[in-house]
């Protein structure tokens, strides 16, 4: 995959010549101007099995934002406390459209969890009434437990400041959900509708390499327990939902025809990590920024997928 011929045609934008030969279109997600100032020759891989065995590839130290893979986590966290209540607020239909479509379900919730309207209210959910910083470090104290580190786990301040500056279509989209009233009188100020908005981009933008989210994805896989310290992280009910959702809506509008083509459970996001969990088995991380224009999930990162799944078939529908 990283000796695929890549034609960049200007900082933003290239093409490849795909594994079988055909030509995709890739940009980087400059709406979030930080995202644009990577390095573009990264590529990793990292592959952690339920009984905590790993394996890295390329820069696997190397650290960049979560952005939407940090969804099936928030989701998993928010799931655990509320059980499915949250889903008075927030649907799990797919919703076919691109992630940040400002859109309701015809009940007049958000269509799922993994894409931006149903994650900002997914996290806007869990102890709202606190001040701002203790939901963000409930959350991170969360996240923490499933890298199975004590070690600090932060959040990268430009990636942050650069999606609150320009997050134009995110406002839209908090705006829409207040106005048709979403939050059923949860929210009562703009103040208090903008904090979650913060909170989401505090979660997207929390940093890690993929040595470490793939012990994040591998407790998806394991039941919701750390394969490397043992400690049960999420609720296996919890998992299972996250898991539903990954595999129906994970991967934007290319959702069904990823599940329907490979047949496990994954999350794209627009830094260009994708995590892809084969339950009871393994999970993998793999992190290389230039997008498709057509699924916006990083077109390298699809193309060691189509070749790991061909190697090995793990379609969850195989009968084995
Ligand atoms: N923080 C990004 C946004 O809100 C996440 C998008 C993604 O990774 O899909 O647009």
């Amino acid at each position: 995959v990283r000796d695929l011929e890549i034609d960049q045609s200007s900082k933003l934008d290239c093409s490849i010549i795909d594994r079988n030969g055909k030509v995709k279109i890739c940009r980087l997600p400059d709406y979030i101007p930080q995202l644009s100032e990577v390095d573009t020759s990264l590529f990793a891989v990292s592959i952690c099995t339920v009984d905590g065995q790993r394996m890295h590839l390329g820069d696997s130290d190397i650290y960049y934002t979560m952005q939407s893979t940090s969804k099936p986590y928030t989701y998993g966290i928010t799931h655990a406390a509320l059980d499915d209540v949250l889903h008075e607020f927030v649907g799990h239909e797919p919703s076919g459209q691109a992630f940040n479509k400002i859109i309701l379900d015809n009940q007049g919730r958000p269509f799922n969890p993994m894409i931006n309207m149903g994650a900002i209210m997914t996290c806007s959910l869990v102890h709202h009434e606190q001040p701002l910083s203790h939901r963000f470090n409930y959350f991170l104290e969360h996240y923490k437990k499933l890298t199975g580190s004590r070690s600090t786990l932060s959040c990268n301040m430009p990636v942050y400041k650069s999606e609150l500056e320009v997050g134009f279509m995110n406002k839209a989209a908090v705006n829409y959900m207040m106005t048709m009233g979403c939050w059923k009188g949860m929210i009562q100020s703009e103040e208090q509708l903008l904090k979650n908005l913060d909170l989401y981009y505090q979660l997207c933008s929390i940093e890690v390499t993929t040595e470490i989210q793939s012990i994040m994805s591998a407790c998806l896989a394991n039941r919701g327990i750390n394969p490397i310290t043992g400690e049960s992280v999420l609720p296996i009910r919890s998992v299972k939902r996250a898991l539903s959702l990954m595999f129906t809506c994970g991967m934007y509008d290319y959702s069904g025809r990823f599940a329907f083509k490979y047949g496990v459970p994954a999350k794209s996001g627009v830094s260009g990590v994708t995590d892809v969990v084969i339950p009871g088995v393994l999970s993998m991380t793999i992190y290389s920024p230039w997008l498709s224009i057509h699924s916006s999930s990083s077109l390298l990162g699809l193309q060691f997928i189509d070749g790991f799944i061909k190697k090995f078939p793990y379609h969850v529908f195989d009968s084995r």
